[in-house]
Formats: structure tokens, sequence, C-alpha cells
């Protein structure tokens, strides 16, 4: 079966990773930018004229980000599988129709309020309470479009920095941990969920991913699993999607859906039984879901920026190196290398170990360890 990937980057190289054992043969689609997937034909279409040309060589198509065209996905889908539909990808393309939609499925997100001028975003930090957090309603990921309002005379600031005609303004949610869900939807409708990361992130680009979640009470995973459940279904979804969610001392609170594999999940390569790779190519070309059970504990080391002395982490035992064959540029993520442990003790001491090799690297902080 032949695989067309919207998108060509590290995603889609993992994608085709997990889909070549599989006798899958991948075609990358790409409206811009520079493809770094690698393994299979590319096909950049800065004007939109190879549609035509890219589906005749496809049997079925994802995609690997999010930021493609809704109209492109929708065209697409009037002649071959689109997995996932391209509704998910409007949904997360708009903060406020991903919130709204959240709200309907009962899944419980921070309060909100749409701002489209520097007075209603004072008005919007006045009703619901600073500190708020300003987004951009479209075009941001990342952290970037965004801005933290300490006070509603913050406004016309944030509003001038945000620089975007319609924001979506939230409480600022006092959360223990940032955590994630991964969840996979078969054509038939099976589902399989992965054991939930805990995610840290550092200058609004994640660093490090333990799962599963140190500490992680059961309840948790399971208001997390109801929740993306309702999405999937709600969806007709089929493939990977991740939630990614805060933890309170009052349960989970929903941030935002990504309808893709995801860096959080990138520990299941060597960490699960299944990656989410494998699981997101098996529902996609209609196949049986694989096992999504944890092998043991992990943690997942982003490289960011440099790559650092890869060939000592090469002579790590325990340590799983993945490069995207990308340059070096400050904030790129240019690989990312998995630790794998029996013990959440023996994983904080390899993944010291193990970053001190990464001078990009942040320290690393999570649950696990105190804060300083
Ligand atoms: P986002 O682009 O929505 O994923 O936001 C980027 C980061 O900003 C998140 O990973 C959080 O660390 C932080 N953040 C976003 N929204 C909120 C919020 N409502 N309350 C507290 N922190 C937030």
């Amino acid at each position: 079966m032949r695989i067309g990937v919207l998108g060509a980057g590290q995603l889609g190289r993992m994608l085709a990773l997990a889909g070549y054992p599989l006798a899958k043969t991948f075609v990358f689609y790409d409206m811009s930018g520079s493809p770094s997937a690698g393994l299979g034909e590319v096909i950049i279409d800065r004007e939109g004229q190879y549609q035509d040309d890219f589906l005749s060589r496809v049997d079925r198509v994802t995609y690997e980000f999010e930021h493609l065209p809704v109209h492109v996905a929708e065209k697409l889908a009037k002649e071959k599988p689109v997995y996932p539909c391209p509704r998910a990808l409007q949904v997360c393309q708009n903060r406020e129709l991903e919130k709204t939609l959240f709200g309907q499925l009962g899944i419980p997100t921070p309060e909100w309020k749409i701002a489209d001028s520097a007075e209603s975003l004072k008005a919007a930090a006045e009703e619901l309470g600073c500190p708020v957090v300003a987004k951009s309603n479209t075009e941001g990921y990342d952290g970037k479009g965004q801005a933290v309002l300490r006070s509603p005379d913050d406004a016309e600031q944030a509003w001038t920095d945000i620089g975007h005609p319609r924001l979506i303004v939230e409480k600022f949610v006092d959360f223990k941990r940032e955590v994630s869900i991964i969840a996979v939807r078969a054509e038939d409708g099976d589902l399989a969920f992965y054991p939930m990361a805990e995610n840290s992130h550092h200058e609004g680009i994640l660093r490090y991913s333990i799962a599963p979640a140190p500490g992680l009470q059961a309840f948790i995973q399971e208001d997390a699993e109801r929740y993306i459940r309702a999405l999937l279904n709600e969806l007709d979804y089929v493939g990977v999607l991740t939630l990614e969610l805060f933890e309170t001392e009052d349960g989970l609170v929903a941030n935002e859906m990504a309808p893709r594999v995801h860096n959080s999940g990138h520990w299941t390569i060597e960490g699960a039984m299944t990656s989410q790779f494998e699981n997101h190519i098996r529902a996609v070309s209609g196949h049986h879901l694989g096992s999504v059970e944890a092998r043991g504990l992990s943690c997942m080391i982003n490289i960011i920026g440099e790559h650092g002395d890869t060939e000592r982490i090469l002579e790590l035992p325990y340590a799983h190196l993945h490069l995207y064959n990308k340059g070096e540029r400050p904030g790129r993520k240019l690989g990312h290398v998995n630790v794998l442990a029996d013990s959440y003790e023996e994983l904080v001491w390899r993944v010291r170990n193990c970053a001190q090799f990464l001078p990009g690297s942040p320290e690393f902080k999570s649950s696990l360890t105190p804060r300083g």
C-alpha cells in the first residue's frame, strides 16, 4: 500500500520508518519548507498544481502537521481516503472551535473568552480575573502568538505584541504539571490508549517526556481516556490523536489537541510494544491496532538547536538516538533520545547522564526531581 503524507518533516520520516516493515511505501507532499523526511519521494508544490500527480501515486493520505489548508485536505478527500478526516484539521486550526467542541463533549477547559480588540481583551481579562493567557485564535503553535496578562492594564501592550485580529483569552491554569494522552482509533472504530506522559517545556518547546507519567492516579488516566474517546468518536477519527492537558489539584483541564503523532509520544518507539508511528500507519491502512503497553519506564529527551556529543550518547547502553537529518539552528528540533529504565530512580540518573552530552538541554526537572 502506498501512503501519501502531507508534510515532509521528522514526523513523516518516523511514520515511514515504522511503515516500511509493514511493506508500505511513502510519497510526501509539502506546499513549502525544506523536507527532511528523506525516506520516499517528496513533491514540493508551492502553487498547488501537482495534487493530481500526488493522488495518482498513493492509495491513502495522512498528514504529519496540522497547518495545512483545510480546503486542500478536503479536495484530496474527494479522491482518496484522507485519515484523520479534514474536520479534525479544521478544529485544531481554530482554538475557539476546539474549545467549543471540548465543552460540548464535557471535556473541562480553562474558562475562556474571545477578544477582537484591545478593549475587549481588557474586558475579558477583567471578567475572567488575571492572570490570563491571550492566544491568537488561529496560526499559533508552541507558545507563539501568546501573552500572559498579569493585569487588565497589560491588554493594550499584549494586543499590539500578538498582532492578531482575534484572540482567545484563557484563565491561567495553576497546574501541577503538563501531561498528554495519545490514543489511536482504527477504521472499524477499535480504540487503544497509551499510558499518559508527563511533559516538561522550556522556552515554549517540549524538552522531556516521561511515560508512564510518574505517580499518576488511575482516575486521571481514566478521565483522559474518556475525554479523548469522546473526541475520537465524535470526529469518526482514524489514526493517532493527541490531547495535551494540565493536571491540577482538581483533576484534568484540556489545553489543545493535535490530529497526528506527537512529540510527547516519541518515547513509544522503544518504550511501547507498538510505537505511535506504527499504530498510526496500521490505523490509516485499515489494519488491526498493535498493543500500546509500555515496555518499562521511558524518558524522551529532545535534541534542540545543536546536536551535542552524539557519539557519547551512542555509547550509553540504555539510550536510543534518533536524528532527523536537519541542520543546527536555535530552537530547532534536531532529534531525540529515548532513555529506558526499570525504576524512576534509575531513569532520573540515566536522563541526567545522557543530558550532559546535550548542551542545549535545560536541567532535567520533573515531578521526579525536587523543584528549585
Ligand atoms: P499552547 O500553545 O496552547 O500549547 O500553550 C503553550 C504553553 O503555554 C503550554 O504548554 C503551557 O505551558 C502554557 N499555557 C497555555 N495555556 C495556558 C493556560 N490557560 N494556563 C496556564 N498555562 C498555559
